[in-house]
């Protein structure tokens, strides 16, 4: 983890909006059975292009929606557009969605809350660990410019989290 992903960036009211969509579409999945976790793909100049949230509960643990974000981009945009859209996610990219997002050539990537803190609150809530190593973005994709936390709207995150794990 580099300096500037410690939270003391400044974000801007236009990745606000995204990144309140997020937490929206978190609350989505939460309600559906899913994961709470949702996010936002948007172009260059702000305008959000397509967005997802977690689907994993019919039993297919890819269905994250970076995942789905990545492939839509391919699908759906040229690769130098892809290089530079924001992808804006509730949660920080696990390692499979940190693969797909490098792959498809996506630029970069701002996230409410980081795999760091989301281990620490299943390790609280004595969630077992997964069978993928919750590890950060830049240690899959190097060269991905990775912003994150945003202090304002972890709160918000976290207690989605609780609310899936304990039922509080
Ligand atoms: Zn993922």
């Amino acid at each position: 983890m580099n300096a500037e992903n410690r939270g003391n960036h400044q974000f801007s009211d236009a990745d606000l909006q995204h990144l309140r969509r997020c937490v929206e579409l978190a609350a989505e999945a939460l309600d559906a059975g899913d994961e709470p976790f949702g996010s936002v793909l948007a172009a260059a100049d702000g305008i959000a292009l397509a967005e997802d949230r977690n689907r994993v509960s019919g039993g297919d643990q890819t269905r994250h929606p970076e995942f789905e974000l990545a492939r839509w981009a391919a699908t759906n945009m040229s690769p130098e557009h892809r290089a530079t859209a924001t992808v804006y996610t509730s949660g920080e990219h696990c390692p499979m969605c940190s693969a797909a997002h490098a792959w498809v050539g996506l630029g970069r990537i701002v996230y409410v809350a980081s795999t760091e803190q989301l281990t620490a609150w299943l390790d609280e809530m004595g969630v077992p660990a997964g069978p993928v190593r919750p590890l950060p973005v830049n240690d899959i994709a190097p060269g991905i410019t990775v912003e994150g936390p945003v202090p304002e709207l972890t709160d918000r995150i976290h207690a989605l989290h609780r609310r899936f794990h304990t039922g509080e």
